[in-house]
Order: structure tokens, then sequence, then C-alpha cells
């Protein structure tokens, strides 16, 4: 209903809407702000297909990327995990080397004792050999401690490791997705650009500047909308009755007031969406 309210009234406004433009130059500038209206419809006809393939690509080329870097992190965690494993493993030789030294020094103290001729000879060889004893006490309490935190930093391990192995399938599976679907569309995504960059040429400089910018700017990449039930195409705001008629005189190029897209009737989307 309101459709029709739109169209039909594109033969009345040429005469009756005299906009403050000289009825001479009127009903030639019609002509051509009509031509630029579709061929900028056009443009945005091509660029809006070629949204909605990267929209098929969605989420997944930062998905991809934000599981290289998660693998990569966690290789890099695991790395030191190792060598610090390492480090651990180290001391505890290193202890286990001193009680058996220790364990040797006891048995030459020993030794000695057999031979001693007096008694401050033994005593200080006495201290000796509890002085060793306490050294092998020491290193065993630290080796037992040491085991533990060993115990447990083999878990942290073993859990990095799981979760490596689980996040690098996973990228292995979002690249093969991407992959496929970058494949699949390639050569879509080329033909549009080219006809992008075919119909951007029949455009004048000015207005393609204001379409990039309001392209660029807005979120869905809509510059050029629609109106639909005397609404704008692009932010749905409502279009004042005289503006919609505005819009159907095709005597100039008119933008929303609310989102500054430029707006077109059905005439101008019939031309575009009838082609081919
Ligand atoms: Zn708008």
């Amino acid at each position: 209903m309101a459709k029709t309210e739109v169209k039909a009234p594109e033969k009345e406004v040429k005469t009756t809407s005299a906009n403050g433009k000289s009825s001479k130059a009127g009903a030639k500038t019609e002509v051509s702000v009509a031509e630029k209206l579709v061929e900028l419809y056009r443009l945005q006809h091509i660029d809006t297909q070629k949204d909605k393939i990267r929209t098929q690509r969605g989420e997944l080329p930062l998905e991809v990327e934000d599981l290289e870097d998660e693998v990569t992190g966690l290789e890099t965690r695991m790395t030191k995990l190792q060598s610090e494993l390492e480090e651990m493993e180290g001391q505890v030789t290193e202890k286990q080397n001193l009680i058996k030294d220790a364990k040797a020094q006891i048995k030459k103290y020993e030794g000695q004792q057999a031979k001693v001729r007096n008694n401050r000879e033994y005593d200080s060889l006495t201290k000796e050999v509890e002085f060793q004893n306490l050294e092998i006490q020491l290193s065993e309490k630290r080796i037992k401690e040491a085991k533990a935190q060993i115990d447990g930093k083999k878990e942290v391990v073993a859990e990095s490791k799981a979760k490596y192995d689980d996040r690098k399938k996973d990228l292995e599976q979002k690249r093969k997705e991407l992959d496929s679907i970058i494949a699949e569309t390639e050569k879509e995504e080329k033909d549009l650009t080219k006809k992008s960059e075919a119909a951007s040429k029949l455009i004048e400089t000015r207005l393609l500047d204001a379409y990039n910018r309001v392209r660029g700017g807005a979120r869905n990449g809509l510059a050029v909308v629609a109106v639909e039930r005397g609404s704008c195409g692009g932010c749905f705001n409502a279009i004042p009755p005289q503006r919609q008629l505005d819009i159907s005189s095709h005597k100039k190029v008119i933008v929303c007031e609310h989102c500054g897209r430029i707006l077109v009737d059905e005439y101008v989307v019939e031309r575009v969406t009838g082609e081919k």
C-alpha cells in the first residue's frame, strides 16, 4: 500500500513540485539524476553482494587468528614449564650426589676413628660424622620437597599439553573451513570487485566520495537505500511525505536527514534488480 504511495506520484511531481528549480533545466537534469541514482544503486547492489561473501566467512578469519595466537602462547608456556622441570630434576640429582659424597666422607671418618690415638681426635671425627649426617638429612628433606614440586609441575605440563593438543586440533579444523570458503568464493569475489570498479567509474567523483564516506561509516555497508513503507531503508526513520515525493521525482539526489544515506525509490531499485 505504502509502496504505491511512493511510486505513483512520480509523474505528477514533475510538474507540480518545482522545488525552486527552473522548469527549463528541470526536464533535462531529471533524466540524468535518475540515471545517476540508478548507477549509484547498481554500485551499492554489487557491493552488498561482496559484503555478503564477507559475512559468509563471518568470524572465521578472526577465530583462526585468535587460535593461532593461543597455540603459540601455549607452545611458549610448555617450553618454559619443561625447562623449569628440568631445573628441578637437576636440583634433585645435585642433592643425591651430595648425599653420596657425605656417605663416603662418613665411611672415611669411621675408618680414621679406628686408628686414632687419643680421645680428642676421636671426638673431632665424631663431630664430622654428625655434621655429615645432618647434611644427609637436610638433602633428603630438600629432595622430598623438590619431588613434590616436580609432581605438581608434571601435572601442569600434562594439562598444558592437553589444552595445546585441543586448540591445535581446533585450529586445523577452522583453517580448513576457512580455506574451503575462500576457495569457493574467491572467484565470485574477484568478479564482483571488477564489477564494482567498473560501476564506480560511471559515477561522478563528488557522488562517489559521498557514497564511500557513508558506506564506510555505516555498519551494514549501505550508502544507497530504498524507501521502504515511507521509511529510510537504512535507519528506518520515517520520511516526510513531501520528501518522498522529491525522491520519486528524481530531480536531485536526496539523502536521509537522519543517517545521510542516499535514498532511492522503487523505480531505481527495479531498474537495477531487473538487470541481467
Ligand atoms: Zn536514514
